[in-house]
């Protein structure tokens, strides 16, 4: 079966069908670019069944090709992969999961260059994901999930303010990361130590997935 556009999916629910057709439609409106991209990225859309409360979704992106060298640079940063949800959860929370998820398939390595070098890799991707579906028309139904999310591991809401490297950081309602207090100076020791963590923390999010494409047996 097809969702709205040429995505895939398993789930024959009549109401997730429906409801997930709705939220295509708006994002084409709303994003048509985004909506192409998701064509080309979402490869399926499956069922997801889970004990726990708060995964309700989640995206699964494929794993990049190590026999295809042509496509070790992944230019583009577009990246396939298999979209799963829970289909049978109220349809104001079951909208805000989908776009979420939605969100996450939308990202790529661009997106969160700049957020990677001020906060944490996770948070920098469940901001990103959130900021797609905020951009796509579902603030609403976000604030609707975050009520039944962790935030440790689901990330800040908008107006959040959290400290990180002994500062302060803020969540703006654009999605916008600010930092609001001076990053503490450190006795140069720890400060070297500090500078390292963050120099490798980049090559990591910049070479650490290509690193993964190269095959183990060469
Ligand atoms: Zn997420």
């Amino acid at each position: 079966m097809k969702l709205y556009g040429r995505i895939q999916t398993e789930i024959s629910c009549a109401d997730f069908i429906r409801i997930a057709n709705r939220c295509l439609r708006r994002i084409k409106k709303q994003a048509p670019e985004d909506f192409a991209r998701l064509q080309r990225v979402v490869r399926c859309v499956s069922s997801y069944e889970t004990t726990r409360e708060c995964d309700l979704g989640e995206w699964v992106a494929d794993p990049r090709p190590s026999d295809r060298p042509e496509h070790w640079d992944w230019e583009d940063g577009e990246m396939t992969g298999q979209l799963f949800i829970k289909p049978d959860l109220p349809e104001d929370q079951l909208l805000g999961v989908f776009v979420h998820e939605l969100g996450h398939a939308c990202t790529v390595t661009d997106d969160l260059k700049p957020l990677r070098s001020v906060i944490s890799d996770e948070w920098s991707s469940e901001i990103m994901a959130d900021k797609y579906a905020s951009k796509w028309g579902f603030e609403r139904h976000l604030q609707i999930c975050r009520e039944s999310r962790e935030m440790l591991h689901h990330g800040p809401p908008p107006g959040c303010e959290w400290e990180e490297y002994g500062a302060r950081f803020r969540l703006n309602a654009d999605y916008s990361v600010e930092r609001l207090t001076p990053i503490p100076e450190l006795p140069p020791e720890l400060r070297a130590m500090r500078e390292e963590c963050l120099r490798q923390n980049q090559i990591a999010g910049q070479l650490g997935d290509e690193e993964s494409l190269r095959d183990p047996s060469a």
